[in-house]
């Protein structure tokens, strides 16, 4: 356990700098330089997983292989390392607290007083490191979440203090901060916002060892002179991180400022190598496309007032990019709202402008019928169409009604006393849902699937068995699977434990395929996912 090195990431100035990316950024430079990685974060909320948490406030909740729902930065983790983690890698201040309540309860602290501190903070590194050593990792780096001098976040930050205190050479912590323009259009950086922040940071008895400057545009060296004398540092110990286009870019540009030596000799680490070869790769073609495909997105967590909020959606967004990338084209992502098309059919019309649709993951009845519309006509209109979760239910309620003449199809989600519940609970959900036990009740993490040998999916894969992760609580109602059938849909994947039916698919149809589990969550930019690749393969194909 000694030789186990800790790198934590705290934020300056404001959230929403892109910590998350950063670490994945980080993880992914030590990866190159040959040592075992992983990453862990550490959110503020009390919310106990992120599970609970709407999609607009907080963006995508992320799924784990175990079935840990928790936040969006885990899936950059996991794209950027392009490993699986566990949930020993996520934990909220909710699920630190209950587990040491949990252990109180217990007698596991042997009758002494169990106070805040130390016992919080302890607890904490105790799971760093078990994090670290699940993950055979040598380095392990911890995300704190939130910003620097909020409240919320003084126990992590504990946590790192008396680490660092027992272990000075196995620590090290970086500061993300947010160096601001003032005037539009100008590019003078300002680094006061950052001094104060180290200065919050060495009042909770800290000292940051590298600052990432964040900033609209790169930082110049007087400027990294006077962060660096302000703020107890070198100048090389400041690592100009400018806005960039491509997200994928971030761990060459950090290694611009030799941002992995500096790690490794504050660290008084060894690297192998460095080896960024498939790294450089990928961008490469994601910056040299050949041409266009535009995709649709059809959902409806993205209304806030003025703003699109995409990062409900985000690893739909990366799946697209991983695929399109892969296959040399550039996706034109455009954001449409399901309730424009529920009393306006012909605003579908529009639906013809893209070579491909997809409906993403959703919950209860805002958009439904809109959806419903869009995937009729889809179907109708040959338009390569992939369904995600709720966008599979929701192309076989469009079937149902539709093709098989069963007239009032629904989800007893949206209508609990629909005379056709071709979308239904499994019994031993429904306890849940009755006794209001919302939280982590649903058909989590990951499943196998196998897939009929006849199925566009099972060319894709190239495999019949398969694993996907899931986040849902309806299920397809197998007493209508065999009139689904009878009228030409292909059940192209079943979960073959529980006989749930996890893909459909059109075999008349360009491409309309869906899937009852969320392939996004495992693609990655050097493996993306073969649905994915399916619909762009198919949108290339599609004229419009
Ligand atoms: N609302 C649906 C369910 O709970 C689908 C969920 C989803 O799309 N993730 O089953």
């Amino acid at each position: 356990m000694k030789d186990i090195k800790f790198i934590f990431v705290a934020g300056g100035v404001m959230s929403g700098v892109g910590k998350g990316v950063a670490v994945a950024s980080i993880a992914k430079i030590l990866q190159a330089r040959g040592l075992e990685t992983t990453a862990v974060k550490i959110d503020p909320y009390v919310n106990v997983d992120a599970g609970t948490m709407n999609p607009t406030e907080h963006g995508e909740v992320f799924v784990l292989d175990d079935g840990m729902e928790c936040d969006q930065d885990m899936g950059n983790y996991e794209r950027f390392l392009g490993r699986s983690l566990s949930s020993k890698n996520y934990m909220t201040t909710g699920s630190i607290y209950l587990d040491v309540i949990n252990r109180e309860r217990n007698l596991d602290y042997g009758g002494r007083c169990v106070e805040v501190v130390p016992q919080i903070p302890l607890f904490i590194i105790e799971k760093i490191k078990n994090a670290a050593k699940e993950n055979r990792a040598k380095v392990v780096i911890v995300e704190i979440g939130g910003t620097v001098g909020e409240y919320q976040n003084i126990l992590f930050l504990e946590a790192v203090r008396m680490l660092k205190i027992k272990q000075p050479d196995d620590v090290a912590l970086v500061l993300v901060s947010m160096l601001p323009v003032l005037e539009a259009g100008g590019t003078e950086l300002k680094t006061k916002p950052t001094q104060y922040a180290v200065r919050t940071l060495n009042a909770a008895g800290l000292q940051p060892d590298i600052i990432l400057a964040r900033g609209s545009v790169p930082v110049d060296d007087s400027r990294k002179e006077k962060l660096a004398l302000n703020c107890n540092l070198r100048r090389e110990d400041i690592i100009s991180a400018p806005n960039v286009k491509n997200i994928y870019e971030i761990p060459l540009n950090f290694e611009k400022d030799r941002l992995s030596d500096l790690i490794l000799k504050k660290l008084k680490l060894k690297a192998r190598k460095k080896d960024f070869g498939e790294w450089k790769k990928f961008i490469h073609k994601s910056n040299n496309p050949t041409k266009k495909v535009k995709i649709g997105i059809v959902g409806k967590y993205f209304n806030s007032g003025d703003f699109v909020l995409t990062d409900s959606y985000l690893s739909v967004l990366e799946a697209i990019k991983h695929a399109a990338w892969s296959l040399r084209v550039d996706p034109e992502i455009t954001w449409l709202s399901a309730e424009n098309y529920e009393n306006d059919l012909s605003a579908l019309e529009e639906l013809k402008n893209f070579n491909g649709i997809i409906i993403p993951g959703g919950f209860g009845k805002r958009g439904v019928e809109g959806k419903i519309s869009v995937i009729r006509f889809a179907r109708e209109n040959n338009i390569p169409f992939l369904g995600l979760c709720y966008g599979l239910q929701l192309a076989v309620i469009e079937f149902a009604r539709n093709v098989c003449g069963l007239k009032g199809a629904h989800t007893t989600e949206v209508d609990p006393g629909t005379p056709k519940p071709v979308i239904c609970t499994m019994p031993d959900q429904l306890v849940n849902i009755k006794e209001k036990k919302m939280g982590g009740s649903m058909r989590l993490g990951a499943y196998h699937c196998r897939l009929n040998p006849q199925s566009k999916s099972y060319s894709l894969y190239a495999s019949k068995l398969i694993s996907e992760r899931h986040r849902h609580r309806y299920e397809v109602n197998n007493n209508y699977r065999l009139r689904l059938e009878k009228n030409g849909m292909l059940l192209a994947g079943v979960n073959p434990q529980r006989q749930l039916v996890e893909v459909i698919e059109l075999p008349n149809h360009k491409f309309f395929v869906a899937t009852q589990f969320h392939p996004e969550f495992k693609s990655r930019p050097l493996s993306p996912h073969p649905l994915f690749i399916g619909l762009i393969k198919a949108a290339i194909a599609s004229k419009i």
